[in-house]
């Protein structure tokens, strides 16, 4: 019944996108009430599929078949439930919900796979809320930083007091980490890029993720009466305007992606000289390298900015990630079961995709092996309503990801997980 399960799929996806902060858009913030909602209704579908189901330390909800004997090491299978702002119903969910549908057909092997398979549908990964991402993730690998307590989001509110509000326990957060626990973890999210439609095809095998890092950069000049002469302004708004169209450039020149997405001025009243603006930006490329050096050449020209308008700049980094590479063991086993589920359409040769977005296999590789699928997006747009997929690319999606837990089954059946 594969189409079957790629309709159900896509109903909870509706399902879920109508569980939203906003009346206009979808929004789904960590900690959030809608967390709590979404992932209700995640437990009750995971418990349907036959999954023994829990919350953990973190928030994050875990359903768990053993396998042949109780306790193995497990195969985690999963993505995220939380959501950027106005954002569409498919990035992160597809991947918790293909998961959950590739359980449901599993359930009737449970006590014979060679290992425990787990579904986790991670709480944090967009960092929307509180300016870091993957949060959900990091604590299941065990990589949780005690700076992070002190964040706070748009409202004051710190991750403490969110932690608390949502009935968790902030001093257990370390019993959510899984050191030891998994052998391997497998995502399947949409591309967010348009690769797989120019050619053709529904489903990609991931190489590697991308380095990120994520910064706040604010400039520093004089607020002063609107009456002040041009010669004697110190605007930090036309410093950081500048400095916007500098990043782009010398990103680009450099071939990585570089984006401000945010921008607060101060004081913000229509006669004042703004003396503060506050941008964010979000860098990212293939290497760690490049990346540092794409960083070094727009802080010289940002420096240089600030000199020519008697500024200062300020610099506060919320997010660094190391490139990540899947693991060859596993990109050979999906791009084994995307082969055999004849989406390579024919051509036997499944594509190989590197992502620019970060993904919670990022955090996870901490601990663990991880492979990516990716499955083709309209237009490639993502982290908008209009992202979409169709019915026939979520089945060949669920299928090759079933059929991804079938070769690490048959690998492994003749060695121990702990091999992995
Ligand atoms: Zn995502």
């Amino acid at each position: 019944m594969t189409a079957g399960d790629a309709q159900e799929l896509l109903d909870r996806c509706d399902e879920l996108a109508a569980i939203s902060a906003s009346a206009t858009g979808i929004e789904r913030v960590y900690l959030s009430a809608q967390h709590a909602q979404a992932h209700a209704r995640a437990a009750e579908w995971m418990a349907e599929a036959g999954m023994a189901v829990r919350q953990d330390a973190a928030g994050n909800l875990v359903g768990r078949l053993e396998g042949s004997a109780p306790g193995l090491p497990a195969l985690l299978i999963g993505s995220h439930l939380d959501t950027v702002p106005d954002a569409g119903r498919y990035d992160g969910i597809l991947g918790v919900l293909a998961a959950i549908a590739v359980m449901g057909r599993l359930a009737s092997r449970s006590g014979t796979l060679p290992f425990a398979v787990e579904v986790v549908a991670f709480g944090d990964e967009e960092g929307t809320r509180f300016g870091t991402t993957l949060l959900g993730s990091a604590a299941v690998a065990g990589a949780w930083r005690e700076e992070w307590w002190g964040l706070t989001d748009r409202d004051g509110v710190t991750l403490r007091e969110a932690f608390e509000r949502f009935g968790l326990d902030p001093a257990r957060v370390g019993e959510a980490s899984r050191e030891g626990e998994i052998f391997a973890y497998l995502e399947t999210h949409i591309e967010q890029g348009p690769r797989l439609e120019d050619l053709g095809l529904p489903l990609g095998v991931v190489t590697g993720i991308a380095a990120a890092r994520r910064m706040s950069l604010t400039f520093h000049g004089e607020a002063r009466h609107c009456a002040t002469p041009y010669d004697r302004r110190h605007d930090a708004l036309l410093g950081a305007a500048e400095a916007v169209v500098a990043i782009e450039r010398t990103a680009r020149s450099l071939g990585a992606m570089a984006t401000v997405g945010r921008m607060e001025v101060a004081p913000g009243a229509v006669n004042v000289i703004p003396g503060t603006a506050t941008l964010s930006l979000d860098l990212r490329a293939e290497t760690d390298a490049e990346r540092d050096a794409a960083l070094d050449a727009i802080l010289d020209r940002l420096t240089a900015i600030c000199a020519e308008r008697g500024l200062t700049l300020e610099r506060q980094d919320t997010h660094c990630a190391a490139a990540v590479l899947c693991d060859a063991r596993l990109q050979a086993a999906i791009g084994e079961a995307v082969g055999s589920s004849g989406a390579d359409g024919g051509a036997g040769a499944v594509p190989r995709l590197f992502s620019v977005a970060g993904h919670d296999a990022m955090a996870v590789a901490g601990i663990a092996p991880v492979g990516m699928t990716f499955v083709r997006c309209e237009g490639g747009i993502s982290h908008h309503a209009d992202e979409a997929v169709t019915l026939a690319d979520v089945e060949v999606a669920i299928d090759a990801l079933e059929r991804t837990v079938e070769v690490l089954a048959s690998a492994q059946a003749s060695s121990s997980p702990s091999s992995w």
